[in-house]
């Protein structure tokens, strides 16, 4: 009956996924290392300054693929490859809204990535503001006939950024239910959370077979003195955006990998995104994460030997007007799911990670346990059993990729992001080496493990993504 027992126990043990523990010294040892001063905010840096923005199509867009490909050639991968991605281009050329009556005041916008424009003399409504996007939607058909439309819900500060899913709703699908109830014009208060007078660009979507009207953010400290001049009466505003599309744009995803030294075939794939917003700088969105893991990368890049497994950044296009490059990857790897060991991506500006989640088989859970302990020195709670591996990683995660997310202090994030002020003096140097410190120790882990995370066999990832950009509708 023991033996019996013991037979059984080892047999459960043996399909348990475990991590050597020379692996675990060296991955607290990358960790370290990280925390004595990564390259991080240099690459970020390099990449702000060298290229700017990097909005998608842009000539920017083109010069963000070189500074990529040369700079994962100076790291040292063993492979640096594009994969490309084709994507509408848009963009942004002139605007401006004033208050017309009581009394003339100007409102500072942000056109949303995708607007149409408006008639160059631009356009002239009553403004009707609406409390959330729920009321809008419920707002009878017929009833905005000639007016623009407002929707003046807050953005709610947390961590978790847990505010940005109930505003951004209305930035993405706004503009086309208020056409279908007669609008000529559409208007949200910025998705942010700063009292500022920088208004907060970000993608919106056009129904099928819907009248496109011209959509944009009001800053929020401007969206404060509408509000209150609706307060006392009737608003008359005039909205003027110059906005262009000009046709599809060929760009790429850009790869770097060090291939491992036993299963090469097999990868953990770090990701973050190459394009940006045109307003800033791309610096916190997502220079960062696309910073933290090329550092993470490079640091065991100089380890002497190669891990089991391969090691695979991925530097995605056009995140921000609707995943193409996420989506477009996913496609071209439909087939090796399983081969994606382990996936995630920082897409969440600078601030401290504070909590490992995972998606994983239930035998890989001991695994990310031991990896946690790892993690745990750096002020990371182990949390959900459940990941979306960030917004580029959604697609494959959705195909039955295994993932984690490592959540990042969000408390700020919305003060600054698809604003102006999205500059590289809002990154701390010493934050972005905690990110890297978790995940060189985490990609180190996973790529050595003994036995997989279930990718292949998970079942398709049931619910949004934590914080849900603009998708179009699959094709
Ligand atoms: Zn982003």
């Amino acid at each position: 009956m023991r033996v019996l027992l013991a037979l059984a126990l080892a047999a459960a043990l043996a399909s348990e996924t475990q991590i050597p523990e020379r692996d675990l010294a060296i991955a607290a040892a990358l960790r370290d290392q990280a925390l004595a001063g990564s390259s991080a905010y240099a690459l970020a840096e390099s990449l702000v300054r060298e290229v700017g923005h990097r909005l998608a199509g842009s000539d920017n867009d083109a010069r963000g693929v070189e500074w990529a490909l040369r700079t994962m050639e100076r790291l040292g991968f063993d492979r640096v490859w594009t994969e490309p991605v084709e994507y509408p281009v848009w963009s942004r050329e002139r605007e401006e809204a004033e208050v017309l009556a009581p009394e003339p005041l100007p409102l500072a916008i942000a056109a949303l990535g995708g607007s149409v424009p408006t008639p160059p003399e631009g356009l002239i409504g009553e403004i009707v503001a609406f409390a959330d996007f729920a009321e809008l939607r419920a707002a009878a058909q017929g009833s905005l006939k000639g007016k623009i439309a407002f929707v003046t819900r807050r953005m709610e500060r947390a961590r978790d950024g847990s505010g940005y899913g109930p505003v951004v709703a209305a930035r993405v699908a706004g503009a086309s239910v208020a056409a279908e109830k007669g609008a000529i014009a559409f208007l949200m208060r910025s998705a942010g959370t700063r009292d500022s007078d920088r208004p907060h660009t970000g993608n919106l979507r056009y129904g099928e077979s819907i009248t496109r009207i011209p959509a944009a953010a009001l800053a929020n400290a401007h969206a404060d003195r509408l509000q209150a001049l609706l307060a006392e009466g009737p608003v008359t505003v005039r909205l003027r955006i110059a906005a262009r599309e000009r046709g599809l744009y060929q760009g790429a995803n850009v790869i770097g990998e060090l291939s491992g030294r036993m299963q090469p075939e097999e990868v953990v794939a770090l990701g973050a995104h190459l394009d940006s917003w045109d307003l800033g700088e791309g610096a916190i969105d997502d220079a960062a994460g696309v910073g933290i893991v090329l550092a993470a990368a490079e640091l065991i890049a100089k380890q002497p030997e190669r891990p089991r497994r391969s090691i695979r950044v991925v530097l995605f296009a056009a995140e921000e007007i609707g995943l193409y490059g996420a989506r477009a990857y996913a496609e071209r790897h439909r087939e090796a799911v399983a081969r994606h060991v382990l996936v995630g991506e920082s897409d969440f500006g600078g601030g401290r990670i504070y909590q490992l989640d995972a998606a994983v088989k239930p035998e890989a859970r001991a695994a990310i346990a031991q990896m946690h302990k790892v993690l745990e020195p750096l002020g990371i709670a182990l949390g959900r059993e459940d990941a979306g591996g960030g917004p580029d990683f959604g697609p494959l995660r959705r195909l039955g990729a295994a993932a984690v997310d490592l959540r990042q202090d969000g408390t700020y994030y919305f003060d600054y992001h698809h604003t102006v002020d999205d500059t590289l003096d809002k990154l701390v140097p010493g934050d972005l080496d905690q990110n890297v410190a978790a995940w060189a120790a985490l990609a180190w882990l996973a790529a050595n493990a003994e036995g997989d995370f279930g990718s292949g066999s998970l079942p398709e990832r049931a619910g949004p993504p934590m914080i849900q950009e603009a998708r179009p509708a699959p094709p």
